[in-house]
């Protein structure tokens, strides 16, 4: 399996990293090796010291498909769960300075923890999903699907044009604002709604 994760998808979040806002949407990869699951904590890496939290909504996809046309985008997800897209700042700050790739800021060991996935038919309305992150039992990020740039289905159509999406691959839609560092101690918490899904600390 493989994870997609979108990139600049809020227009609040773009802004609080510079970032001009994209006309397609912008992903990138993260191995299988980078997940953590049932709420194992985060170890901590030593190539960094600005480890930044962004939490996601993440989508499970549940059946091939290429080239999948938008209208028909949202029967290729069946699951809808919350997760941390944990960033190594100051080496992808470096790596953005000298044009190149952020894989070593992104796609390292235990960079995404994933929480306990809620089936689609469980959502009332796809386009309006209220989650957030609390960071020792305060909330620093507040998101809601409806104010992504990128739909789950636009998402889906364009990535399919040029990546086939198999079977239990995941996309992570990308962080609304209020990114920022943890350190050792930390309490994270992420709820999709009033439930809490994700839950674990940092070591
Ligand atoms: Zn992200």
């Amino acid at each position: 399996m493989k994870i997609i994760c979108i990139g600049r998808n809020y227009v609040d979040h773009a802004k609080e990293l510079n970032n001009p806002l994209p006309e397609k949407p912008v992903f990138f990869f993260k191995p299988e090796t980078s997940l953590v699951r049932r709420n194992r904590p985060f170890f901590y890496p030593d190539f960094s010291e600005e480890i930044h939290y962004e939490t996601e909504l993440v989508l499970k996809i549940s059946k091939l498909g290429k080239n999948i046309q938008e209208k028909f985008a949202a029967t290729y997800y069946d699951e809808i769960g919350i997760g941390i897209d944990f960033t190594a700042r100051d080496i992808q700050r470096d790596c953005k300075k000298k044009g190149l790739p952020w894989e070593i800021a992104k796609a390292f060991d235990n960079s995404s923890p994933i929480g306990i996935f809620i089936p689609v038919t469980e959502f009332k309305d796809t386009k309006n999903i209220n989650f957030h992150l609390q960071l020792n039992d305060k909330v620093v990020q507040n998101g809601n699907s409806g104010d992504m740039i990128f739909s789950f289905e636009a998402i889906i159509a364009y990535v399919s044009r040029f990546i086939t999406l198999k079977n239990g691959d995941l996309i992570y839609t990308g962080t609304p604002a209020g990114v920022g560092p943890v350190k050792i101690g930390d309490k994270l918490e992420a709820y999709i709604e009033d439930k809490k899904l994700l839950s674990f600390f940092i070591k």
